[in-house]
């Protein structure tokens, strides 16, 4: 009551000052909130034991002072149209180099602290790194940029620590400490928890107002003092005024004298409350950043122990390490089994540089320290990768061909009238079921025999392996025979896992000669003839994502290939085909297969309008000679604006607004050969996709 009152006291006298002075944060209230749960001042109570318990061992082996490290991220969100708002590097490293400073008592400023209070004062010994190591072992700059529409984030809400809501979600709390730069709505600096706060994992971290990160232009807050203020904050500190009133015990800390509320501005010491001089230039006040210049011992010792108490994973953290050495590639197969137009783009994605790069051919080099390999045959290849801390990596590569017959079968080498799983193991039962499947060898088509799939033996599902692909176009083809007044059917995986399926698609045959291919939510009927051997085939462009579909060479339908979530793109895969009875919704399920056979071939050349359109922007052709068509997402987007870049991040062909219709159309034919990436956005959206550019 005593604080409230404080406060309402302090809102009164000083409307002008309001205007001038901003509260450092919002602590206090988020502080009142918690210890109103029996829960929290159960977790006091512990911590206040534990830290007893520290406190009389430190004192034993006080020798032992070591230097904490604590890996940073620091992720700026920055509106699209506040051009004020721009944080560079530059100011980044200034922020992080003033935190090291007050961190370990090497601020110039210290030196105004008062002669009374220099026998408390207190030196953290921590350290902060921007992190080098990103969550995925990728070698980062430790600084992450988000362009967002949001003008500004609400504290209540938290907004700026989620993705999906204009701002960016945490680096793993456990291993960083995250620091969100943006605008915030209400009037604070910036804020912070306790590691106490009753608050999700990925909210742990410090908020700070762009115009108070590093060395700013602000008149009062230009000193970078709002994150080492808001740090006290995440290492459990609290105000020095605690809940305000002259409580002994306000802030839990014995060597800051009581304090009755916060000071502003840049007061003259001495300054009294609660009968004692004030320490208002402590971080944890509210004056001006350059009066605020030093922490207590008593807060160090509580700033320690919350590190090693609540927060001991992040002195684990590998984020200021060493990155791992990983590299992608993309292949471009050859036209033909004897040509030599086939090649390799490296992109070593990260790693510490310079790299050694070897490319063996049967144990011989056949090229070295390039990122392209061009004009190669089909093959198998080995490219070494070795980065200047010895880390070491070896891509087996097989460059193939157009037309090139991966697998096939046409059940010629199995004995007849006998189960087929008996026999091999490249037809597998799926998952649970049963497989009783067997090989017969009436009316054949082709060769002898063929293999009988029967309802009448149970489920049947019988699959055979794919891979596990997700790049490329592949052409599949069998014969199927489904006699008059019987029914069939195939499912094409995305994801095969027994635990964790995901059907691509379905085809379906009838008892009454209706096939039907079945994809999320939608069912394209088509005829086929019944009683008789047709073929059926499919060309499945994992890059395109486009499924065609064929009855002998009619196509029947067209559409993705695979829709099954909301962030299709990103994992379309091909794993299995499964010939299946789906005896308990198609009766009479009786059906013969044969001359299988999977290929690898060029990807579609469907355009425009003649497959759904997907959910993400697509590329295509990829590789690409000299057009490159740019297949726009399904969505009420009218403007995009794209620009072409390479690895480095440089502008090859720059921005270009391009406006209605699904496609447009770059020609690319200047670029030089190699890996290039496309940036298309809007106002409320950023894709980046890759493409590979072809000499010819
Ligand atoms: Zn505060």
């Amino acid at each position: 009551m005593r604080y409230l009152l404080a406060n309402l006291f302090l809102l009164s006298i000083s409307a002008l000052e309001a205007q001038q002075y901003i509260p450092r944060c919002n602590f206090d209230s988020l502080y009142i909130n918690s210890i109103k749960s029996h829960q929290f001042v159960k977790l006091i109570e512990n911590e206040e034991i534990a830290f007893e318990k520290y406190m009389k061992n430190k004192g034993k082996s006080e020798q032992n002072s070591s230097i904490y490290t604590i890996p940073v991220v620091v992720h700026i969100v920055q509106n699209e149209d506040n051009t004020e708002m721009v944080i560079s590097d530059d100011q980044v490293f200034e922020q992080i180099n003033i935190l090291n400073l007050s961190y370990n008592a090497l601020n110039e400023d210290i030196n105004q602290t008062p002669s009374e209070f220099e026998t408390v004062l207190g030196n953290p010994e921590i350290e902060f790194c921007l992190a080098s190591v990103d969550p995925m072992g990728y070698s980062t700059t430790g600084i992450t940029r988000t362009i967002t529409s949001v003008t500004s984030f609400s504290t209540a809400q938290d907004n700026i620590k989620y993705t999906n809501q204009g701002g960016i979600d945490a680096w793993d709390t456990d291993s960083y400490l995250n620091i969100w730069v943006g605008k915030i709505t209400s009037g604070v600096l910036g804020y912070s928890n306790t590691p106490t706060a009753n608050i999700p994992d990925h909210e742990q971290g410090i908020v700070v107002g762009y115009s108070y990160f590093g060395h700013t232009e602000h008149d009062k807050y230009n000193m970078g003092k709002t994150a080492v203020h808001e740090l006290g904050h995440y290492l459990n500190l609290k105000h020095p005024w605690g809940i305000g009133g002259c409580d002994s015990n306000n802030d839990f800390v014995t060597d800051t004298p009581n304090s009755e509320d916060a000071y502003f501005g840049n007061p003259i010491h001495p300054q009294v409350s609660c009968e004692t001089n004030d320490m208002f230039m402590n971080y944890m006040d509210y004056v001006n950043d350059s009066s605020m210049v030093m922490f207590s011992q008593g807060q160090v010792d509580r700033m320690q122990f919350a590190l090693l108490y609540y927060r001991p994973s992040i002195l684990e953290s590998n984020g200021c390490g060493i990155p791992a050495l990983i590299s992608e590639y993309d292949i471009i197969h050859a036209s033909e089994s004897e040509a030599s137009d086939g090649g390799v783009h490296i992109e070593i994605a990260s790693g510490i540089p310079p790299y050694d790069i070897l490319y063996l051919q049967n144990g011989d080099t056949i090229a070295e320290d390039v990122m392209d390999l061009l004009g190669i045959t089909p093959g198998d290849y080995i490219v070494q990768i070795i980065d200047s801390v010895g880390q070491q990596l070896t891509i087996d590569l097989q460059i193939s061909f157009y037309g090139n017959l991966i697998d096939s079968d046409n059940f010629e080498s199995y004995s007849p009238d006998s189960l087929l799983f008996l026999q091999t193991n490249n037809w597998m039962a799926f998952c649970q079921d049963t497989f009783a499947a067997n090989i017969d060898f009436i009316s054949p088509y082709e060769g002898s025999q063929y293999l009988e799939i029967n309802g009448n033996d149970g489920h049947n599902e019988i699959s055979k392996n794919l891979g596990d692909l997700q790049s490329n176009a592949y052409d599949l083809s069998f014969l199927l025979y489904v006699p008059q007044a019987r029914s069939a059917s195939y499912t094409v995986y995305n994801e095969s896992l027994c635990s964790d399926t995901e059907i691509a698609y379905q085809v379906t045959y009838d008892d009454e000669g209706n096939g039907f291919a079945i994809s999320t939510g939608e069912e394209i009927p088509f005829n086929f003839p019944q009683g008789q051997w047709f073929k059926m085939s499919q060309l499945i462009d994992l890059d395109r994502n486009i499924l065609e579909l064929y009855v002998g060479s009619q196509k029947v339908a067209n559409f993705p290939y695979y829709s099954g979530t909301s962030d299709a793109f990103d994992s379309v895969k091909l794993s299995k085909i499964v010939f299946n009875g789906l005896i308990d919704t198609l009766p009479n399920l009786h059906y013969f297969l044969d001359d299988f056979k999977f290929i690898l071939a060029p990807n579609s050349d469907l355009i425009d309008n003649e497959y759904k359109i997907p959910e993400k922007a697509v590329l295509y052709p990829n590789p690409v000679s000299n057009i490159l068509n740019i297949q726009l997402p399904d969505s009420d987007i009218i403007a995009y604006q794209i620009r072409v870049m390479n690895s480095m991040g440089q502008t090859l062909i720059p921005r270009n607004q391009i406006q209605g219709g699904n496609l447009y159309s770059i020609n690319i034919d200047d670029l030089p050969f190699g890996l290039f990436y496309l940036e298309l956005s809007s106002k409320d959206s950023r894709q980046i996709l890759k493409f590979v550019h072809l000499d010819d």
